[in-house]
């Protein structure tokens, strides 16, 4: 008798470690349906076991240097995130890639729907869509079952695919909950990275529609007009999935201080991204490697700490990875070789001075709880 209850206190004392060294962590951007169908990757399948699958491709530039699948994200502890849709239109003669028309885009979100179905029905996601369904899910990954479905709350980054305000509540109702209204370049509805201008008409109605369904305005890769009228016109919560700061790499993509600021004020949380352009000034892309610009997770902690600096508190700060976001390892933190290597991130944290609350505010609770006050009940 003594032996067992022992071994049970060993079994007990495991556990606890366990719970203590892998904090659940909230990624707010994963592009999980663009890797599966554009990229041919089936998302279950080890990190490794893809990469070997596509030794030799070139059609990508991140062929083989993949970092994410779900047991990737299960090892990492990473249970819930942010998943896109994303499907672009173009204007003929735009460099861009992208759709002739909306309806093409629209159709391409639809097959990435129907991809995240297929993995709920499988089982290996489930869809976040109220914060009751928060809440339940939460209490799912704390009691560690072997292999929980990740959670998911749908978003489309670039609103193109939109065809008409019916369109948009039809997504609400199979459960899109966030919006970026723009991605690269000029959209539809609103003014994206590398282009200038504001909502227009278009935008200002998808914006009231939004908000009058309750739902999530993501401010990243807005242009800096498109930024100041998209606040102005929207009322309800606004997050940013993935961004960076200015003042570390200046760039019309990162967020300048004002702009930071503007959000906290709003109650924003932002998610800092993983791309290894907006993490070292100066990145070429093809000849910038990790290597020779010595980019680390360190990086993503300086724009952690700035975005807590600047806001005097840790409240805004949060992870939104973007990892294969099309790109790999060879444009990634040289410490990280897939998404669970993001549990490295607490111990760098605490390094800087960051307390426990601080950490679990940071890793995962700020989205949470931003989640919970806006999601509907
Ligand atoms: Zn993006």
């Amino acid at each position: 008798m003594a032996g067992r209850s022992k071994k049970k206190k060993n079994y007990n004392l495991i556990n606890i470690l366990f719970m203590k060294t892998l904090p659940l962590i909230f990624d707010a951007h994963l592009d999980l349906s663009m890797n599966a169908l554009e990229w041919n990757r089936d998302l279950r399948w080890p990190v490794s076991e893809i990469r070997e699958s596509e030794k030799g491709m070139d059609d990508k530039p991140d062929r083989a240097k993949g970092t994410v699948s779900f047991p990737s994200m299960r090892q990492g502890n990473v249970g819930i995130c942010v998943a896109t849709q994303i499907g672009r239109y173009v204007k003929p003669g735009s460099s861009l890639p992208g759709w002739k028309s909306q309806e093409q885009a629209w159709a391409q979100t639809q097959g990435q729907l129907a991809w995240y179905n297929a993995m709920e029905d499988a089982g290996e996601m489930v869809q976040i869509r109220t914060a009751a369904d928060l809440e339940k899910h939460l209490n799912l990954w704390k009691s560690k079952p072997a292999a929980p479905p990740i959670g998911y709350i749908l978003s489309l980054e670039g609103a193109d695919s939109i065809i008409s305000i019916s369109h948009l509540e039809k997504a609400f109702k199979y459960g899109l909950r966030a919006i970026g209204p723009a991605h690269y370049g000029p959209g539809i509805y609103a003014h994206g990275t590398d282009s200038t201008g504001g909502i227009g008409v278009k935008g200002w109605q998808l914006l009231k529609e939004m908000d009058e369904l309750g739902m999530i305005l993501d401010a990243t890769h807005l242009s800096d007009e498109s930024f100041r009228e998209a606040l102005d016109t929207f009322h309800g919560p606004v997050w940013a999935s993935h961004n960076n700061c200015r003042a570390l790499v200046n760039h019309n993509r990162q967020f300048s201080d004002e702009q930071i600021l503007e959000l906290a004020e709003r109650e924003s949380v932002i998610g800092v991204a993983l791309d290894a352009w907006m993490m070292v000034p100066g990145w070429v892309r093809g000849v910038s490697t990790p290597q020779n610009t010595g980019v680390s997770l360190k990086h993503m902690i300086d724009n952690i700490d700035h975005i807590c600096q600047l806001t005097g508190n840790s409240l805004h700060a949060g992870i939104g990875s973007d990892l294969d976001g099309a790109f790999g390892t060879e444009q990634c933190p040289m410490d990280l070789d897939t998404i669970a290597d993001l549990q490295k991130v607490p111990a760098l944290l605490s390094e800087k001075g960051y307390n426990e609350n601080d950490i679990e505010n940071i890793m995962s609770g700020n989205f949470i709880r931003f989640l919970k006050e806006n999601l509907p009940e």
